[in-house]
């Protein structure tokens, strides 16, 4: 039996070493001239890896431990503990538990100590959390870290969906950086597999087996497809279906919304604060800040924001120049040194990319439920990709490896 996967991502790649670990021929179609999809590892910008896109591992048990283990790769952990400083609403600058310790509403919003009642099935989490007495300032809080990270305005996002993630949270174990890059586990992950580079695929025919056909007017044919596209790609309908995706479909992708997600990368020569320092949570525009070189032997020290939603939108809207610049003045707000120059800097535009057309998944209010129904096979297509995983591993990497692992045993178990 034969399969094309499309995408060469982490869902696409873990598919297809499925597949092909157990005897299937498999051809991976890839858009874009290189692999990992929105895990990007750079090595120019600062001579150490630094991510353009997934950077950190969401918990201590996920998925991806597997294969940091079986090639022992180096993790560094994040305790947003001490070494992350708070900038409460107040104008204060504190480490982490002392801002926990010195606002309460604050507190609040990290350690989500709070009986949370069920949510009405079509409530977002913004109107939810303000039903529950939540502050205009703890909502701002909760944008500020919580519903950045969610990847787009929590006004947008499923409230129960929410409450997914921060049973996640707060059960999840920390937050890891892998020394050597997420490019070591895709590197892994592809070594051996039959990949076709910079093979945008354009139109998918499906029925009895599958035919892809690509921008170049090239044919792949096989008895079976994993389909990882982006929500965002697959919502914007640059990839056509015939026959037309099910209902069902159509249904996941008008429940499951994909935000602008990106990051402002800047470049130091040396350090711009203390090295205990690897995270600012500002009031300003970026929000969230930290420092893939915090923990590395390195002259060179690299800031990142991570920004997305109306953060995001309002930083774009002047064009790349303007947001790098507009990052550049809030770190140096923070840091409080108006001299501070980057010796280079890098706009990470996962929005403008027209192969994720944002940076990933969340469930819009009123459509719990849709993963499931984006993860369902429809034979002989079958689909992985961070959308398709369960609530607690949707949106990352962990969750893409295993939606991918998923489709591969479907197909195995069809044949
Ligand atoms: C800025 C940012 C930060 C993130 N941080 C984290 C993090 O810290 N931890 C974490 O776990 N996750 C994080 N994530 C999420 C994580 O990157 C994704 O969940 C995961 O990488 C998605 O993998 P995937 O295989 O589902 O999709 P993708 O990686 O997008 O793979 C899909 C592939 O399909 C290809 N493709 C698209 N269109 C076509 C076409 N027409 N023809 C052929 N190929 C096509 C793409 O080029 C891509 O290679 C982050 C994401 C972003 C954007």
């Amino acid at each position: 039996m034969t399969t094309l996967v499309l995408g060469a991502g982490m869902a696409g790649l873990a598919a297809a070493a499925a597949l092909v670990q157990a005897g299937e021929a498999v051809t991976v179609l890839e858009a874009r001239d290189r692999i990992g999809g929105r895990t990007c590892t750079d090595t120019d910008l600062a001579g150490f890896p630094v991510e353009l896109g997934a950077e950190l591992i969401h918990g201590d048990k996920v998925l991806t431990w597997e294969l940091v283990r079986q090639l022992g790769l180096q993790v560094l952990p994040w305790r947003k503990e001490a070494d992350s400083l708070v900038r409460l609403e107040d104008g204060r600058l504190l480490t982490m538990p002392a801002a926990r310790a010195a606002e309460p509403l604050f507190n609040t919003t990290r350690a989500w100590d709070v009986d949370f009642p069920e949510p009405g099935s079509s409530e977002d989490f913004s109107a939810y959390l303000q039903r529950l007495g939540f502050t205009a300032e703890q909502l701002q809080y909760v944008r500020r870290s919580f519903g950045n990270s969610l990847g787009d305005e929590i006004r947008f996002i499923s409230a129960r969906a929410a409450l997914d993630e921060i049973e996640d949270v707060v059960s999840g174990g920390g937050d890891f950086r892998l020394v050597a890059g997420y490019s070591a586990v895709y590197r892994h992950l592809a070594q051996g597999l039959d990949i076709r580079l910079e093979q945008p695929v354009t139109h998918i025919t499906w029925g009895d087996g599958v035919t892809m056909t690509t921008i170049h007017g090239d044919r792949f044919h096989a008895d079976h497809a994993v389909v990882t596209l982006p929500v965002g790609v697959l919502k914007a309908g640059s990839v056509t279906f015939d026959p037309p995706l099910p209902p069902l479909k159509q249904e996941a992708l008008a429940g499951i919304g994909m935000g602008p997600v990106i990051k402002l990368i800047y470049v130091f020569a040396e350090a711009i604060l203390p090295p205990e320092t690897m995270a600012i949570y500002s009031r300003l525009n970026p929000p969230m800040w930290w420092s893939p070189s915090a923990g590395r032997e390195t002259q060179k020290t690299v800031w990142t924001a991570f920004l997305s939603g109306d953060w995001a939108r309002e930083l774009l809207a002047d064009g790349p120049d303007a947001a790098l610049a507009r990052g550049l003045a809030t770190l140096r707000a923070e840091t409080g040194r108006p001299d501070l120059q980057p010796v280079a800097m890098y706009l990470s535009n996962w929005p403008d990319d027209p192969y994720s057309q944002g940076g990933y998944s969340h469930v819009l209010a009123g459509h719990y439920g849709a993963r499931e129904k984006l993860a369902q096979p429809t034979p002989p297509l079958y689909w992985a990709g961070e959308a398709a995983a369960p609530y607690h591993q949707a949106a990352t990497v962990h969750g893409a490896l295993a939606t991918g692992r998923r489709a591969a045993a479907d197909i195995l178990a069809a044949r």
